[in-house]
């Protein structure tokens, strides 16, 4: 049953944001409708925000909810009916590009925001059907979304974790090539730097050290009860040494989003053999490289942004068994006529002590799928 009509937050080119109701169209055969119950906020929506959205949108692109309505086609090619919950990738791939047959949905230039490209939490509402963002009640199931079915019982604010921790999965066990046994470094304990920490624990690091700011404090907090050792910038290679004795790891995370002072932090923290695995644009974005340092001591150097699809499920398998600790990480919840000032406030920098923010858009949504 399509439901009538949905509330939304919808970001403005002003920076600010308000509340709107919109009708909804029956789907197509192609199409379906999600009635969303948590979206998360990550970085990437407040930088949309911060910056003026070019026209009026819903953001967010972290979408948990229920199928609630399916056109045939559309139920078919995903492998879901009405009443299954899922969780959502933001991508909008062509679907016939050589990436895309190969299931690479975030290297087809469809996806790609620098180039034109457009996502869920992108979409301007004077598109029909307006609904294309998580931070509303209901989302638009379009012909090319991606999505993944969740599994009985996983609650919603372990749900919402799917894409940072799958991000983490991809970035943790695929461009960092994680062994058991060996020892990890995350620059940057913000929400990817905490799925990092998790993800690495996850894949069996010796030890993971978090280091952050001090006005990082709380989230370095966060860090340890997911099993990380914690250091303020600075004290890494000293914390490191009593862990490790050498004081060197063999994947250092630059998930920082600072400057070339991390990207050098890194690799100096490398052992022969090791990799770093830089996620997030720095300002400035340009660094250098010591090319004879990185042959004599063979390190790799990788740059990274979501994650293949594949990351998603295995994301969904451990938050369904567990988690792999995240489900000790606070949430922060904001309903849908909060959104704006959680986003101000996040913009300056006076967010919550979490970094896990999730905009449940119905007052009495349930705490479980
Ligand atoms: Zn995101
Ligand atoms: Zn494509």
């Amino acid at each position: 049953m399509t439901p009538a009509t949905g509330l939304a937050s919808v970001a403005l080119p002003s920076r600010r944001t308000e509340l709107r109701e919109f009708a909804i169209p029956p789907c197509d055969a192609d199409t379906g409708w999600l009635r969303v119950e948590a979206s998360g906020i990550c970085g990437t929506d407040v930088a949309l925000y911060a910056k003026g959205v070019p026209e009026a949108c819903v953001l967010g692109h972290h979408a948990v909810g229920e199928v609630v309505a399916l056109g045939d086609r559309a139920a078919r090619r995903w492998g879901v009916h009405p009443g299954d919950h899922v969780v959502l990738e933001e991508y909008l791939p062509c679907g016939h590009c050589a990436q895309c047959r190969a299931g690479r949905y975030r290297l087809c230039p469809d996806t790609d925001l620098w180039r034109g490209g457009r996502r869920l939490g992108t979409v301007g509402v004077a598109e029909a059907p307006s609904l294309w963002g998580g931070n509303a009640q209901y989302l638009h199931l379009p012909a090319n979304a991606v999505l993944h079915r969740l599994p009985a019982g996983l609650s919603t604010a372990l749900a919402v974790w799917a894409l940072p921790l799958a991000n983490a999965l991809d970035w943790t066990l695929g461009a960092g090539a994680l062994q058991p046994g060996e020892d990890v470094v995350v620059l940057g304990p913000g929400y990817h730097g905490l799925a990092a920490v998790a993800a690495a624990r996850h894949g069996g690091a010796a030890t993971v050290l978090a280091c952050g700011l001090a006005s990082d404090r709380a989230r370095l907090r966060i860090a340890r009860d997911l099993g990380a050792a914690t250091a303020e910038t600075g004290q890494e290679a000293a914390t490191l040494r009593g862990l490790t004795g050498d004081g060197l790891a063999d994947v250092v995370f630059d998930l920082a989003g600072g400057d070339a002072a991390s990207v050098a932090t890194g690799l100096a923290l490398l052992r022969p053999g090791g990799r770093l695995v830089i996620g997030g644009i720095k300002s400035p974005a340009a660094f250098e490289l010591d090319a004879a340092d990185l042959v004599r001591r063979v390190l790799t150097v990788r740059a990274v942004r979501g994650r293949a699809p594949e990351r998603v499920a295995q994301a969904v398998a451990v938050l369904g068994s567990g988690g792999a600790g995240l489900a000790a990480v606070p949430t922060a919840h904001v309903g849908l006529d909060g959104v704006g000032e959680m986003l101000d406030r996040l913009a300056a920098g006076q967010g919550p002590d979490t970094p896990h923010v999730v905009v449940r858009p119905w007052p009495d949504g349930e705490e479980t799928l």
